[in-house]
């Protein structure tokens, strides 16, 4: 059983562009040109980006994009998570790496990427989710760190980054087995022995996807909601695609109101709960019966 070619050509571009980034970084950079960057480049490559890039910080874990004029920037010291994704219709890949500018956190970052690789390395079909969940978890302990227990990689299907099945970062009973054909994404997210392995919903919210194209009665409202379904489906995005579609203050309360309404969802970041660094590895990775493939290598 074999998956759409365009899953293969949207894993190069992805694996592409985050080799490119991640060399790119640098100290004094701006969250948003990161962004920016790496979204034109998956455009120009002949992809879409499956999702806004996430560059997240240090005790920031995930879910994090910039705002529109963000000002914020790549410090020295700072660990940055960059996770991107790429679609060509609809096929979508989903991956990402840390890059670090404190040495201290080295370790950390090798032991993640390690935890990923140990993962990938045991993925095959009929292995069961929870068994790629404990080899996460032992080799975090094998290295003095800790698992964010409640982030998960995720079976992947055409327009939905996240389609059902969780593949956690800890042991886990009674979890589906990996089938052929399927495509996953495998994440592991650790933190150090003082984390609390979790993560809680941090103050910003600059992601949002589609839930259901409801009529609000709102002329203004609507508009956007067509907008949203035209252009990106039900794929995640961020508020900075709609600059310019409103004025910045109403387009973000536009926004709170369709939450409201439960015409959109929001995703906020996600921040260690103990306030420690987290890395993140992630690549997708599809299965045949005999053979394992990485989409994102
Ligand atoms: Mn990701
Ligand atoms: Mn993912």
């Amino acid at each position: 059983m074999s998956i759409a070619e365009e899953y293969y050509k949207a894993g190069q571009i992805a694996s592409d562009v985050r080799r490119r980034i991640c060399q790119a970084a640098r100290p004094g950079m701006k969250v948003l040109d990161l962004c920016n960057t790496v979204e034109d480049e998956i455009r120009s490559r002949g992809a879409e980006p499956a999702f806004p890039c996430n560059v997240s910080i240090d005790e920031v874990a995930a879910h994090y994009t910039a705002e529109i004029d963000d000002s914020l920037t790549i410090k020295n010291g700072n660990v940055v998570k960059i996770d991107l994704g790429a679609h060509i219709s609809g096929y979508l890949v989903d991956t990402a790496a840390t890059v670090t500018f404190n040495p201290d956190y080295d370790g950390l970052v090798r032991a993640t990427e390690e935890a990923l690789n140990e993962a990938i390395k045991l993925a095959r079909v009929d292995v069961r989710t929870g068994n790629l969940g404990e080899v996460i978890s032992n080799t975090a302990a094998r290295y003095g760190y800790r698992p964010i227990t409640n982030l998960s990689g995720h079976s992947i299907e055409s327009y939905r980054v996240h389609a059902g099945i969780s593949i956690p970062n800890t042991w886990m009973g009674g979890t589906p087995s990996l089938k052929a054909g399927g495509v996953y994404a495998i994440e592991p997210f650790l933190t150090t022995e003082h984390g609390a392995g979790q993560v809680i919903d941090g103050p910003t919210r600059e992601i949002y996807s589609l839930v259901g194209r409801k009529k609000t009665r709102d002329k203004s409202l609507d508009e956007l909601l067509e907008h949203i379904w035209s252009s990106y489906r039900t794929l995640p995005f961020a508020t900075r695609y709609l600059e310019g579609k409103m004025e910045k203050t109403e387009l973000k309360q536009a926004l709170t109101k369709l939450v409201t309404l439960k015409a959109l969802r929001s995703y906020p970041s996600l921040i260690e709960a103990n306030g420690r660094i987290v890395a993140q590895f992630e690549h997708t990775i599809t299965l045949e019966e005999e053979r394992t493939t990485v989409l994102t290598v």
